[in-house]
């Protein structure tokens, strides 16, 4: 374990952040560390250039009739931003009370390096893999992942895959081995309100034009019903219903029960769309959300201002069935239903990813619950996530499989966030479930 833990340790001083164009160095020495580090354990492994930060790729000996599995991560991180409220500097890590503290700890260099060294034990163990591995780690996941779907279309040939694991996911709580199977898509869009050409003194002109402001507020509030259900036409409409055993495995889930999310939040009670469970409200059904909202006047004390223009920011989860550009569609048309008079309509279409689900109970996903289950000790859950990973869906639809989600992050790992944290209980369980992985796995050949 030392001389793993000085292998991550290393991993985590490089400042891969990939957003900053001053860190663009850094992301691609953490890159050709990482293909060193591939090469010296026994697999073949390659930094590919991209219009961005480079992909590695790196493979044993590929044999017929063994089982393709691909490992996906992410050797990118996020800022460190603010700074001054990190315990310890985020890019020279410690162990502290059974934790490694750093920058991309757990998001995404810690799972990834359980993966890694779980496939070095395997290989100095037993000499070969039992299944044809393909590592893929980009460095741009946290920028998303742009120059990965090209490299995806163009080099399929070289990734073959029957199924695909993941870990860069949550554990709902210590102990509790996780199973991802689902995650929420999303789309965005932008509303900009517009009346008058210029800002109005409100007792001159107030009364006889519309409010750009009011209007914005109309339409916001406009979007749902006083229940919490989503109120544009046919947003449900390709909702695929949960399933019965979702619905029994997930009201005994700790960690996404009512009483979790008052306490993660601090909101002084649940709400949310009506006959439905926490859980099943982050995980399983659609959201609009107002992202943000200006107009008028911001500073100090009064003005009596009649404002020109307002505007709000919007974003929508997703779920199984649903479309990001049908919904976009349908959001449309009903802004444009819900436009009051006297004002004019922009909408800008930003950013969109499709939702994502398997079937956590075929046989590679009995077999990741095995592998589970083995490696930490406990039964473990199946749950989908909140979120969105594009990129998962994507390789699903370029590469042709499905991806099994074996999350490491526990709720208190801070990724993201100052002092971003791995409990090293979940490093070694990591190591341990890739190698069990392995033999679940090509047990099914
Ligand atoms: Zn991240």
């Amino acid at each position: 374990m030392n001389k793993h833990l000085e292998d991550f340790f290393e991993f985590l001083r490089f400042p891969s952040v990939s957003t900053a164009s001053e860190h663009a160095g850094d992301v691609r020495a953490c890159g050709e560390w990482l293909e060193n580090k591939l090469n010296t354990i026994g697999l073949e492994a390659e930094l590919h250039e991209t219009l961005g930060h480079p992909v590695l790729v790196a493979k044993n000996q590929h044999k017929e009739g063994k089982l393709n599995l691909l490992i996906y991560g992410h050797y990118d991180v996020q800022p460190v931003d603010p700074v001054e409220l990190w315990d310890t500097p985020p890019f020279e890590p410690v162990l502290k009370d059974g934790r490694i503290w750093g920058r991309g700890s757990t998001d995404n260099k810690g799972q990834l390096m359980a993966h890694v060294l779980g496939i070095q034990e395997y290989i100095e163990k037993n000499g070969e893999l039992p299944v044809n591995l393909t590592f893929l780690f980009e460095g741009e996941e946290e920028i998303g992942s742009k120059h990965l779907v090209p490299f995806l279309e163009t080099h399929k040939d070289m990734l073959p895959c029957d199924i695909i694991a993941v870990s860069d996911t949550g554990m709902v709580s210590r102990g509790t081995p996780t199973l991802g199977y689902g995650l929420r898509g999303i789309c965005c869009c932008e509303v900009k309100v517009t009346g008058p050409s210029g800002d109005l003194h409100s007792g001159v002109f107030g009364g006889a034009v519309a409010n750009p402001a009011t209007a914005v507020a109309q339409m916001i509030a406009s979007l749902h019903k006083l229940d919490g259900t989503i109120a544009v036409e046919g947003f449900y409409d390709d909702v695929a219903p949960l399933e019965q055993w979702e619905r029994e495995m997930w009201a005994s889930i700790p960690g996404a029960a009512d009483q979790d999310v008052l306490d993660t939040t601090g909101s002084p009670e649940v709400f949310g769309e009506p006959g439905y469970s926490s859980s099943e409200r982050l995980w399983a059904r659609p959201t609009a959300e107002v992202n943000g909202m200006a107009g008028g006047y911001q500073g100090e004390g009064s003005k009596t201002v009649l404002p020109a223009e307002a505007m709000a920011k919007f974003s929508f989860r997703l779920v199984p069935d649903q479309k990001p550009e049908d919904i976009l569609e349908k959001v449309k048309a009903h802004f444009e239903k819900h436009t009051p008079v006297g004002v004019k309509v922009e909408i800008e279409i930003g950013h969109s990813g499709k939702p994502y689900y398997s079937d956590p109970n075929s046989e590679y996903g009995k077999a990741a619950q095995r592998a589970l289950e083995k490696a930490f000790g406990a039964e473990p859950v199946m749950i989908r996530e909140g979120g969105s990973i594009p990129i998962i869906q994507d390789m699903k639809e370029i590469l042709g499989a499905d991806s099994l989600m074996l999350g490491l992050a526990l709720p208190d790992c801070q990724i993201h966030a100052p002092n971003e944290n791995f409990y090293l209980e979940n490093f070694e369980g990591g190591i341990k479930m890739s190698q069990l992985l392995l033999d679940e796995l090509a047990a099914l050949k």
